[in-house]
């Protein structure tokens, strides 16, 4: 059995061979890109090189690249502790072909990886192609040999990439692995697809047309490759299990959590566990790339899952600060691949620990506010805007960590109330600060920031152009 360590190099050792160049990984914020919140595909360093406005002295190359999927259009936060496939930070393995190859060597190499260096059992194996695109439907069949009933075609969006309104853009076809029907959930295309049997393990893209301005669609002259598989969930494969938090690298975290909580990983309080550990990683890496907590923008989202794993260390009894003891454990299991956390260490240890020390302060009495103010409601009840926004400006709750506190019982939160809340304090704020006219002072000015910054976070939706595998 590899270690996700192992399977990394294998992935890059393989399209090294083939004459691929091997790049680092792009920092998790954007260069020049201030449209997007954190890189969240392989694409993202190489977006000006596929529509040549940039080039590189090579036209093939494969990446690991660390992703974020937290805020923005993909959004993968609520999906932690549910689902058994999705992270806000993972790695996302990619080979890529500037104008050089295209859709038969693209199936090729993968068809080979995983099924002949990686050995996986054809038969646990289906593909989906976007409906329209004849041509990979039969390389599928050429190449893989493939039944027809295997190769699903997709008529929506998720099977049809485009870089944005304009563009390159081009149809996809995913890879799937069959984990058993001893797990819930369905074929790619059936109404039950949400589960977690039949995992995506890799999304190939074919950037083949052009989208113009005027709505026109043209054939692009030298067609591109962009391909990502999620590294966690072809190690889960690999290591047998459908269950990304299963791997060798996700265990050692929920490993260290157990052993400073004294709670097992394996009982009810699974969730918990795996939130910290997900949430470790993305704090980890963010700051390690810059990002610092605060009330708006990228620092906001990072806060926001802070916070949120917070909360959970807290649910597993921890009486003090939790976070930052486990960093070193995570240091130790990707401190080789990603030498910048080794040299961030000290500061990520010293972040997380202010941020928890700090938050500790009011997630206690706030938790108890929370509880009481829930009391007696039940499944598909409502909790209090109101109170959902006290809880936000006194105890610094952001809405996402109330509701995800909320969840699990069936109560959602009334967000309308909440947003009104919100907006009677900006324009009370607003008030207060064009009556205080030329006295406004600096600390008048970040206090109300403080209180109001929250709203201004770009989050949610903001994003114009954007990674799709
Ligand atoms: P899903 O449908 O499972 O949410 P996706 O279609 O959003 O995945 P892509 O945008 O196609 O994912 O990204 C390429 C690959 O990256 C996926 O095939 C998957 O292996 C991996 N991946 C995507 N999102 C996540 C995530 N949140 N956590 C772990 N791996 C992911
Ligand atoms: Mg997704
Ligand atoms: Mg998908
Ligand atoms: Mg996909």
């Amino acid at each position: 059995m590899s270690g996700v360590n192992e399977i990394r190099s294998a992935f890059l050792d393989y399209f090294a061979k083939n004459g691929h160049q091997v790049v680092d990984s792009s920092p998790l914020v954007p260069r020049n890109d201030p449209t997007l919140m954190f890189t969240n595909a392989g694409m993202v360093q190489f977006k000006n090189v596929f529509t040549g406005m940039e080039k590189r002295p090579y036209s093939r190359a494969a990446t690991s690249q660390k992703c974020v999927r937290a805020g923005g259009k993909h959004n993968d936060l609520d999906n932690v502790g549910y689902t058994a496939r999705h992270h806000t930070f993972f790695e996302m393995l990619g080979n890529f072909s500037f104008g050089d190859y295209f859709k038969e060597n693209a199936i090729e190499f993968a068809w080979n990886l995983i099924t002949r260096e990686f050995e996986l059992p054809v038969e646990k194996l289906l593909v989906t192609v976007y409906h329209e695109d004849d041509e990979a439907f039969d390389l599928w069949k050429k190449i893989a040999g493939l039944p027809d009933s295997k190769i699903i075609r997709i008529p929506t969006s998720d099977n049809f990439w485009q870089m944005g309104d304009t563009g390159p853009c081009g149809p996809c076809s995913e890879i799937f692995y069959d984990h058993g029907s001893h797990i819930a959930g369905g074929p790619p295309g059936s109404a039950d697809a949400d589960g977690d049997r039949f995992i995506e393990i890799w999304n190939l893209v074919f950037m083949q047309f052009e989208q113009l301005p005027g709505g026109e669609r043209i054939n692009l002259p030298r067609p591109s490759i962009d391909t990502g598989m999620g590294l966690e969930r072809i190690s889960a494969v690999l290591q047998g299990t459908h269950d990304n938090y299963e791997i060798d690298l996700m265990r050692a975290l929920t490993g260290a959590v157990e052993d400073l909580t004294d709670v097992t990983a394996d009982g009810p309080q699974k969730a918990s566990h795996r939130v910290i550990a997900d949430h470790l990683r993305a704090s980890t890496f963010l700051v390690a790339d810059g990002v610092l907590p605060s009330n708006e923008g990228r620092g906001y989202v990072l806060r926001r899952i802070m916070r949120r794993a917070m909360r959970h260390a807290q649910l597993l009894g921890a009486r003090d600060p939790l976070m930052h003891r486990l960093v070193p454990v995570l240091v130790r299991e990707m401190g080789r691949a990603y030498p910048e956390i080794v040299r961030a260490e000290a500061l990520v240890t010293e972040t997380l620990r202010l941020e928890e020390t700090r938050f500790r302060k009011t997630l206690e009495r706030g938790l108890s506010i929370l509880e009481a103010e829930s009391e007696g409601l039940g499944d598909g009840a409502k909790f209090s805007g109101e109170t959902a926004f006290k809880l936000y400006d006194t105890f610094g709750f952001p809405l996402d960590l109330t509701e995800d506190a909320l969840r699990a019982r069936g109560i959602s939160v009334d967000t309308a109330a909440f947003d009104t809340a919100m907006e009677r304090q900006r324009a009370d704020a607003r008030a207060s600060w064009s009556g205080s006219g030329e006295a406004a002072t600096d600390a008048v000015w970040f206090g109300i920031r403080e209180k109001v910054g929250a709203t201004e976070f770009l989050g949610y939706g903001t994003e114009i152009a954007e990674g799709s595998v």
